[in-house]
């Protein structure tokens, strides 16, 4: 597969990549075009000198699959390090301010008693299986979610696994039990830490980093209340920043703390956030606690590398996670990335899959792909998104009648 003519978010570099098995075969200056001619480009990182990424000049070959786009740009796809995608059916529930999560898990369980109980009617694999296409439509292609994902068939991203899920301190009483089970220790360990602004969140974290006798490699989630001298101890903190204005009316100061800790981003699920991660990503950038390259980065590359990942760079020999989206703002492709939605997303590819194709593009590809594709209407824009999403909204429908989808599903030949 061939994708021509695009501008990558962050460097502004104009490009053409090839993918080939799934990984990405090369990445070549798009000024001149003709495949023969192309330069190499994107060598891996500074200072690294191992080869991998550097190219000689190809013989010309022709691509059984080949995109070109105009006024377009390119980034890895994104990295959504936190989510509990069995919980993505969900509305906003709480609305209103709360000193830390245990008062908000209260009130909800208390007030919204029914209105949850309808939504677990659903089971787990369905609402999960949604949840991944929550993802997939923003142009996420992995995920980290807490709990297993393993109910989910039709794996269309990475639902990310090689960890160990803690809920918190202060809602898993054998937490301290499990987070020094030697037979585990080889695995990162994702905790709800600090989700709060009262002394209690502050000295949770405290209580977790001195229960952790094995030390264990932790990533924390929220970390609200989290101090420096806390951020240190740990290996990431993922920063949920939607979550924790609709929760707190605040959020961790990422400002100060990344400079202890890596900093990943994460959406968390639709209970405390809204559906399409750009509405996240234009909030957080609006902060300004990251600045641009920061917040992409946590979203990608600095994600990739917190989780072991091979993705989250546009680089030869990476999976082939790649986003294309229209270039709505011209004033600079960073720019174009953050104010991005999901309408504006032209394809999506998975390990070297198309996932979702963009109606103005599906005329070039459609007779080259093997899966399945419903066609999806997103704002004013329609999309072509592998597998059935029609007969899993339907089957949703028969648990919940009541349900509604921030997409519709159209007819198509
Ligand atoms: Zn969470």
């Amino acid at each position: 597969m061939l994708l021509n003519n695009l501008i990558i978010a962050d460097s502004g570099r104009k490009v053409n990549i090839r993918v080939s098995d799934g990984i990405i075969a090369d990445v070549c200056l798009a000024d001149n075009v003709g495949a023969a001619n192309n330069s190499p480009l994107e060598k891996g990182r500074e200072g690294e000198s191992n080869g991998r990424g550097v190219l000689t000049r190809r013989k010309e070959h022709t691509e059984d699959l080949q995109i070109n786009f105009t006024d377009a740009i390119v980034f890895p796809g994104l990295i959504n390090s936190h989510d509990h995608l069995d919980f993505n059916l969900f509305p906003q529930l709480g609305g209103r301010k709360y000193n830390n999560y245990t008062e908000w898990g209260e009130y909800i369980h208390k007030e919204h008693k029914d209105e949850i109980a309808e939504v677990l009617k659903v089971p787990q694999a369905l609402r999960s299986q949604w949840g991944m296409y929550k993802n997939l439509l923003c142009g996420v292609t992995t995920v980290v979610n807490h709990g297993s994902g393993s109910d989910i068939t039709d794996k269309l991203i990475t639902i990310f696994d090689d960890k160990h899920d803690l809920h918190s301190v202060g809602f898993d009483k054998q937490w301290k039990l499990r987070l020094n089970n030697p037979l585990k220790r080889k695995l990162p360990v994702v905790i709800h830490a600090g989700e709060g602004t009262d002394a209690a969140a502050g000295n949770e974290i405290d209580v977790l980093i001195r229960g952790n006798k094995l030390r264990r490699k932790v990533i924390a989630v929220h970390g609200v209340a989290m101090q420096p001298r806390q951020a240190l101890k740990f290996d990431a903190l993922i920063w949920c920043p939607e979550s924790n204005y609709f929760l707190l009316d605040e959020t961790a100061k990422v400002d100060k703390l990344k400079l202890y800790t890596q900093l990943l981003f994460g959406t968390d699920s639709t209970l405390t956030g809204h559906w399409d991660i750009w509405q996240h990503i234009k909030l957080a950038h609006k902060t300004g606690l990251l600045n641009n390259q920061e917040l992409y980065r946590a979203l990608t590359r600095n994600a990739a590398e917190a989780w072991g990942l091979n993705s989250g760079e546009l680089l030869p020999n990476k999976d082939a996670d790649i986003v294309v989206a229209k270039m709505n703002d011209d004033t600079a492709p960073d720019n174009a990335f953050f104010s991005l939605a999901p309408a504006d997303i032209l394809l999506v590819t998975h390990k070297g899959q198309v996932r979702v194709a963009d109606e103005s593009i599906y005329p070039q590809i459609k007779d080259k792909l093997t899966a399945g594709y419903s066609k999806v209407k997103i704002g004013n824009s329609y999309k072509y998104v592998q597998g059935d999403v029609g007969g899993l909204i339907t089957a949703i429908q028969t648990y919940w009648p009541q349900v509604s989808f921030p997409i519709s599903v159209q007819a198509h030949e």
